[in-house]
């Protein structure tokens, strides 16, 4: 097999084992914070971050960013982890911001009795406005060289619960007129008010991202912290924190670096918890796991299997610059991996029936279907065969054009895994629809006759109508009738200067859900279980929902198949 090219992370990482830094370590997280459910974004994430530590034999531990009380909740936490493991990752060691609290709050002490740290007293408006530009230095404020002694004061009343939110912040003393805007005196310390999920009502003052994350990779010995390209310009001061908190360790090469790649953006899919919270909360879908969702447990319930994401992760890479990647390369590899994996069942979705006029009434034959022509070893099941049978209503046709290889008076068409049969005729209300159409079976066509192996261009899947069980069929299509709905949204918005939620409300497509409530599956599916990987033949992927039961069978479809044995 070709030796795969390594992507440019993997080279960095080589590159530091051989120079030894941190010792020849490897040693990385994924860090995500517990507001909401995983999406398809964090998969890319998450397969560089547990992948390389496999690959360098190292170990990625799972670090939820807790320092935003506001938003965070169990809830998610949970699901973060089952995502995870769905996805085939286990984690070395499952690690909290928050249980770095103590250790955060005692540096940030130590700056500003160094006189590194200060406390501000202005509103972040005020503070906002006194940043200055790219090409402009900023102003300082006018507490920004106040008494340490001051300053220690009101942290511990920032703490206390004293001091009301917002109306206190601890900022590092940087510098007002760095070119970098991250170094103009960053807020690391706020007030929240708001119980933490872990922590109660312990703190009220929290540290912010930016205070967190590289001391967080710090404490653990994290060697490489792989993010996203738009921490690019928070690097430096990543680094500086760490120059800070290593005090008095400055000299060993013990400390984390950042690299960041680029993040995962996808034609007509709208990622980012905060917009799919808005979704979820409004009611725009049906929950987090609603199938149309972007969610890691929105495309599981949807039918992908975790392998297909692999391999769409591994088809799209990893660079340093920003794309929009088409939802077809998604699509193609969970039919790639689906073909391999999922067993062909029969289904008619649109049912009509065929009366095969000249099979004998009560008869029943036991066929046999293959689960998955693509794997030779593979077992068959049976379905039953009888006079009467379910078909789609678009394989009939009664005034037919010349290239329509499917069932119209006269033609004869092949009936998977069973015989060759030629239409006679249909019956038709008095509206014109047709009620039942008519056919005649030629004995001697079933598998392995004689007769079998005629020529016939057209072959129809069909469910026996006495031995077939009744199901509701979900057919999904995209959640946004835009190519780009990040873009799109951002545009809405500036134009109508209007909400999150109504912007979407304008890009949501109505049909992204059609339900086919009379559809007939054969029997065979009646223990199916969620997570089973089926192929409907001839129509596409499908897998039974969550909420299906043995009196409702409900099957979702993952995606469209293309037609590739009759038409
Ligand atoms: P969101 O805006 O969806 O909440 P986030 O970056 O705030 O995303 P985190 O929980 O902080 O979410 O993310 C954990 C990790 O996942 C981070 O390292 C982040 O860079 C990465 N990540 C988030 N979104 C994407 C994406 N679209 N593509 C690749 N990586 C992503
Ligand atoms: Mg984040
Ligand atoms: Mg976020």
């Amino acid at each position: 097999s070709e030796k795969k090219s390594l992507n440019f992370i993997e080279q960095i990482v080589e590159k530091d084992l051989k120079e030894g830094k941190n010792g020849g370590r490897v040693q990385t997280r994924f860090p995500p914070e517990p507001n909401g459910y995983l999406h398809i974004g964090h998969a890319k994430a998450i397969c560089m971050d547990f992948g390389i530590a496999k690959k360098y034999g190292g170990v990625c531990n799972l670090r939820f960013d807790d320092t935003n009380p506001t938003k965070e909740d169990v809830e998610y936490v949970e699901s973060i982890k089952e995502d995870i493991q769905w996805l085939g990752f286990q984690w070395g060691n499952e690690y909290y911001a928050s249980d770095y609290f103590q250790q955060l709050w005692d540096f940030a002490i130590r700056l500003i009795k160094e006189g590194k740290a200060y406390v501000d007293e202005q509103t972040s408006e005020e503070i906002a406005a006194q940043k200055g530009t790219p090409t402009q230095p900023g102003t300082e404020s006018p507490y920004r060289n106040r008494p340490v002694e001051e300053s220690l004061d009101l942290f511990q009343k920032m703490n206390a619960g004293e001091i009301e939110e917002g109306k206190m912040v601890l900022r590092a003393k940087i510098d007002m007129a760095s070119p970098n805007m991250h170094f103009r005196d960053p807020i690391i310390y706020r007030v929240v008010k708001t119980p933490h999920h872990r922590t109660g009502d312990t703190w009220k003052a929290y540290p912010m991202y930016d205070f967190a994350h590289g001391q967080s990779d710090y404490f653990e010995g994290v060697t490489h912290s792989l993010c996203t390209l738009e921490f690019v310009p928070h690097r430096p001061l990543y680094d500086l924190f760490v120059d800070w908190v290593k005090e008095g360790k400055d000299l060993d090469d013990n400390r984390p670096r950042q690299y960041e790649f680029n993040k995962l953006n996808l034609s007509y899919i709208l990622l980012s918890k905060r917009n799919l919270l808005i979704l979820v909360k409004e009611g725009l879908v049906n929950g987090w796991d609603d199938p149309r969702m972007p969610t890691l447990c929105g495309f599981r319930r949807r039918g992908y299997s975790p392998e297909s994401i692999h391999k769409f992760v591994d088809k799209i890479g990893y660079t340093t610059y920003d794309a929009l990647n088409d939802f077809a390369l998604l699509e193609s590899a969970v039919r790639e991996d689906l073909n391999a994996r999922a067993t062909r069942v029969s289904a008619v979705l649109n049912p009509v029936k065929l009366i095969l006029t000249n099979y004998p009434e009560g008869q029943v034959e036991e066929m046999e279907a293959v689960n998955n022509p693509e794997d030779p070893n593979s077992p068959v099941h049976t379905i039953e065969f009888s006079r009467e049978l379910w078909i789609e209503r678009e394989d009939f046709m009664e005034n037919a054009p010349k290239k329509y290889f499917r069932m119209t008076p006269g033609q004869e068409v092949r009936l998977k895994n069973a015989y060759i049969v030629k239409c006679t005729g249909c019956k038709k209300d008095e509206d014109g629809n047709v009620i039942e159409v008519y056919a005649e079976y030629d004995p001697h066509t079933k598998s392995g006759m004689p007769e079998a192996n005629r020529k016939v261009k057209g072959t129809l899947h069909w469910v026996s109508c006495n031995h077939c069980l009744k199901a509701e069929v979900r057919l999904y299509d995209r959640l946004w009738k835009v190519e780009n709905p990040r873009d799109a949204m951002a545009a809405i918005r500036e134009e109508k200067n209007c909400s999150a939620l109504e912007a979407m409300k304008e890009m949501i497509n109505p049909d992204s859900l059609k339900v086919l409530d009379e559809c007939y599956v054969e029997k065979y599916l009646a223990d199916a279980k969620p997570l089973d990987y089926l192929q409907f033949q001839r129509i596409g992927y499908f897998t039974p929902d969550k909420d299906s039961t043995a009196e409702h069978l409900i099957f979702n479809r993952t995606v469209s198949l293309k037609d590739t044995w009759s038409k």
